[in-house]
């Protein structure tokens, strides 16, 4: 060996221990921690939340068992300083049970696992200092059956143990013996795909323990000698770029899986689950390239793209020096010898053994449910199912990635549906307003939607029968027509009920693995159109499976529907579209893609229509997509925006006249709460099949339709749609309810300060609000919306023509610049907007201004208010400054009268000082405005409302609350 050759074997060992203990696969050292260093409690649990449970064994394990209604929280206190290991599993025994644990240490975030009956334990590490607090959430995750959460508290001693120097000390002699043997390249390119498996498997399940790595290192150790065999056979052969490929080639499949995990987390800070490995199963690569494109980070990419060129580069420049130095038997040997103890132990690999599971139970579900579909298709399985009429025609329409706040129909600021806006206003669409899908992928949504198997029943998909089976056995003639790919680089359950369809047609020519998609969605009109004259006589149900708003947004509409090409401005779009470059791109694209899908629907409505056949057409979306938070429809990373679809039946004539009462219940549940998993029951309900698998409850064009809204849910029964984040359904329930007791011209929305916003506050059914205004900025002319801290420059005119202004009831005005130098103008401006919109009785006019003249206002007839000076009465009352307190009110009460104010506003944190100082010194008539109450976003509202001293107080006539909207400024 040369100096030069030892000195780099040198250093590679030393690489070798660094990078090891870089990765900490086992967590940092361990002290001793003993049973007196903390102590455990937990909360949440009583009789009425059933189930719940909590053991402590005294021995380092807690039992904990999630309750029905609410999680159980374990609380750790820790005494005394070090290491602590975490270990998270269910108790052995348990066939169903499924949890997810949120780790919080001090009140910070640290993560969220879920845990499985059959999966390996999750590990976490963490630093004590004396004092700290851990707190474990333990949620049901589903059903709470067999949900037996184990947590282990463990310790380990600081001093390196053999353990922790084993496996990099191996290696390292590997490093010198194969460096000796002019091989270093092999083993340095085994070690980087061994530390890839064991970053991805530790940011995937948390810490590994020795066992883990153990069977990680022997594998690639047995990896690195097959390496060094190919180089050696195909150097016997003098084919040395063939030896570099073929090494190159192998490895790449290797580092493939761990390589996404990696990227996944790192882009989205969320582990890769199951759901999403499902998705990922079922997508091709179409999908997967355009995901990429939008949605994961390129630095991420370009880490991959490196990694991976690092790795050839190294196989590569080992072609030139291969020498023969192993017999043949002596490496069969080696590689069986590592082998083998990882092929005994191979769940200790975590992340190949996990992914291979998943993808083994995507496989048997999917021929479980082919079995089915074939067993019914041969008329083993006998369905009970009958339809009276056989003269109908029904479509049923799946769009795609579609979230209908997106939809002007249903109150977007961009009029993105005028056909279907036509079609309502003119009585011809029934359109759902609070439906929501089941999942956010495409597959999990349609196992549900078009089967019996839903949301309440728990039953699997793929023991279920299919909505196509029963229309089979009612004598429907069946019809599929698809603009998605029919077959994935996998299979998918959508397509196994497409093919058992009479008849199917796929006009996507991208199967399988091509890139481009370049079939848009009105193709599938000429072969409707031809579907609409059956040859049988019989019903006839057509399903049209759209590409509708799927992510590449921009490549889902042709040119002719390219309308939204500007970047929208703040004052439109709200002020997340500054922040985020790639949003206005997207955003215009998505707006587009919903542009063509209300062209593709209406015309798949005029065909049924001039058919002149008794039929349907039912639209729904399988789910929506958070396109202005640009996260896609990723079920990790689930916000309600992927959940809140569109919904719509369009009926002919002939329909509501043999149908009347159908006509009637469509109609009357259309503000009904309503999830995507239970079409199956309405689609054979507007079908009219009667069938046993019909749960009328389920059904929306029945009387019995009833949805108990409490237990209703999205992802599969894990998000209840009553949660806290469902600002959606929120917003517009809260709304109904303050409707119901006559407030909601009293408490309404702050800030609307974008025509987003405002829509989405009329959409909720909003018809007041307050708005911040500036008048003649910078150099402008006129009110334009805005703020100090974000301005829009939009004009107030061109905000109120964004609505239909005659139905406001009240504008609370905050005029920011009012002075004695614009006054006069600022009069004649108002002056002139009354002319245009006759807004005089409803405005109030709020002006920080101190001056005598604001009295004018008040005498043209404005509703003028005095807005107190805030940051002084918030810092006098926390002095508690008696004497400037009561100087301060008397100073305001002078002035008030002088102004002539009709009222005067404050922030409820200086509602004490209103109450204390300066009430008894003003007019009995002066009125009071105020801000802000509690969120009116949340289901505690009402009941924190009820609670506010400003809402209980009948002198203050308008209470600001805060209103959630994506396009916030
Ligand atoms: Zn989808």
């Amino acid at each position: 060996m040369t100096v030069r050759r030892a000195f780099l074997t040198l250093a590679v060992a030393v690489c070798i221990f660094a990078l090891y203990f870089a990765v900490q696969p086992l967590g940092p050292g361990y002290e001793q921690l003993d049973r007196s260093s903390y102590s455990a409690t937990a909360i949440g649990i009583n009789a009425e939340n059933q189930w719940s449970e909590f053991v402590d064994d005294k021995q380092g394990i807690l039992f904990v068992h999630p309750g029905e209604i609410e999680p159980v929280l374990v609380k750790l206190r820790f005494a005394s300083s070090g290491n602590a290991v975490l270990t998270f599993f269910i108790r052995e025994g348990g066939q169903l049970g499924n949890i997810k644990f949120t780790l919080r240490h001090n009140g910070e975030l640290i993560g969220s696992h879920e845990v499985i009956y059959d999966h390996s334990p999750t590990t976490v590490g963490l630093k004590i200092a004396s004092g700290d607090i851990v707190e474990i959430e333990a949620e049901k995750n589903g059903i709470t059956a067999q949900d037996w959460g184990q947590i282990r508290i463990e310790q380990r001693s600081a001093i390196f143990t053999l353990e922790e120097v084993l496996v990099p000390l191996l290696w390292a002699f590997l490093a010198f013996y194969l460096a000796s043997k002019r091989h270093l390249t092999v083993v340095v390119n085994a070690y980087l795909i061994f530390l890839i498996y064991i970053v991805a498997d530790k940011l995937t399940f948390g810490l590994l323990d020795f066992r883990n790595i153990s069977a990680y290192s022997a594998l690639a150790i047995s990896l690195t000698f097959i390496f060094v065999w190919v180089y050696q056979e195909l150097y016997w052969a003098r084919r040395f770029r063939l030896a570099a490929a073929l090494s190159f080639f192998l490895a790449l499949i290797l580092y493939v899986v761990p390589v996404t995990y990696i990227i996944y987390y790192l882009n989205f800070h969320e582990s890769i689950d199951k759901s999403i490995l499902f998705a990922i199963f079922q997508t091709n690569l179409t999908e997967t390239i355009e995901y990429l494109h939008d949605f994961v980070s390129p630095l991420w990419l370009w880490g991959a793209m490196i990694t991976a060129l690092a790795i050839g580069f190294l196989l590569l420049s080992h072609e030139k020096r291969v020498p023969t130095v192993f017999e043949r038997s002596l490496l069969l040997f080696l590689i069986v010898t590592f082998a083998v103890p990882t092929l005994i132990s191979v769940d200790a690999l975590r992340l190949p053994h996990f992914t291979f599971r998943t993808a083994a139970e995507y496989h048997r579900e999917l021929s479980a449910f082919r079995a089915i579909q074939e067993s019914r298709a041969a008329g083993i399985d006998n369905l009970t199912a009958a339809k009276d009429h056989n003269d109908e025609i029904h479509i049923v329409v799946i769009g795609e990635s579609l979230n209908r706040r997106h939809m002007g129909l249903y109150g977007y600021f961009r009029e993105t549906t005028p056909s279907l806006t036509r079609l309502r206003k003119s009585g011809e669409l029934i359109v759902y307003e609070n439906a929501f899908s089941s999942h956010t992928h495409t597959m999990q949504v349609l196992s549900q939607a078009l089967t019996e198997a839903n949301q309440f029943n728990h039953r699997s998909y793929f023991e279920s029968s299919s909505l196509i089976d029963v229309l089979k056995a009612a004598d429907v003639n069946t019809v599929w027509l698809t603009n998605q790919n029919l077959l994935g680089a996998w299979d998918n359950m959508v397509s196994v009920i497409a093919n058992t369809a009479d008849q199917l047609v796929g006009i996507n020519r991208a199967i399988g693995t091509t890139v481009a998609t370049d079939t848009w969605d009105a193709e599938l009109l000429p072969p409707i159109a031809d579907a609409l004259h059956p040859k049988t006589k019989q019903s006839q149900v057509i399903f049209v499976h759209l590409m509708g708003s799927h992510s590449n947004y921009c490549s889902r509409f042709p040119e002719e529907y390219q309308d939204y090409t500007e970047p929208l401005p703040r004052g439109i779009a709200g002020s997340s579209i500054d922040h985020q470059p790639k949003l206005a791109q997207s955003l215009n694209c998505y707006d587009n893609s919903v542009l063509y899908n209300d062209y593709v629907v209406n015309r798949i409505i005029s065909l049924l229509r001039e058919s002149g056949t008794v039929g349907s057409v039912t639209y729904f979306s399988d789910h929506g997509d958070d396109v202005m938070a640009q996260l896609g429809h990723n079920s990790t990373k689930f916000t309600f925006d992927m959940a809140a679809i569109p919904l719509m039946f369009w009926l002919s004539d002939s329909y509501i006249e043999r149908y009347p009462l159908k006509y009637k219940y469509l109609n009357q549940h259309s503000a009904k709460l309503f999830t995507n998993d239970l079409l199956f029951d309405t689609l054979l309900g507007v079908i009219d099949v009667r069938s046993d698998k019909r749960q009328e409850k389920f059904d929306l064009s029945s009387e019995a339709f009833h949805l108990e809204e409490s237990k209703a849910s999205t992802l599969h029964g894990k998000i209840p749609l009553f949660n806290d984040a469902n600002y959606i359904w929120w917003q517009r329930f809260n709304r109904e309810s303050l409707a119901d007791i006559e407030q909601d011209e009293r408490v309404i929305p702050h800030r609307v300060n974008s025509i987003g916003k405002l829509h989405d506050i009329w959409a909720a059914g909003y018809r007041s609000f307050e708005v911040d205004v500036i008048f003649n900025l910078n150099e402008s002319s006129g009110f334009r919306i805005g703020h100090e801290s974000a301005t829009s420059g939009l004009p107030f005119e061109a905000y109120l023509d964004s609505i239909n202004v005659s139905e406001v009831r009240k504008i609370w005005f905050d005029l920011k610049n009012l002075t004695a130098e614009n006054y006069q103008e600022v009069l004649a401006a108002l002056q002139s907007l009354d002319d245009r919109y006759a807004l005089k009785d409803r405005l109030i006019l709020e002006s920080s201004t101190t001056g005598d003249w604001f009295k004018i206002f008040r005498e043209e007839g404005w509703h003028t208010s005095y807005y107190t000076p805030t940051d002084r009465i918030v810092e006098l009352l926390a002095r508690n400054n008696i004497s400037e307190l009561n100087e301060l009110a008397q100073q305001i009460a002078a002035q008030v009268e002088v102004q002539n104010v009709a009222a005067v506003s404050f922030d409820h944190r200086g509602y004490s000082f209103i109450k204390q100082y300066l009430e008894s010194k003003l007019a009995k008539d002066v009125v009071y405005h105020s801000w802000v109450g509690p969120a009116i976003s949340t289901s505690e509202f009402l009941k924190k409302l009820s609670q506010t001293p400003i809402y209980l107080d009948k002198r203050v006539r308008t209470v600001l609350i805060p209103f959630h909207s994506p396009f916030h400024l």
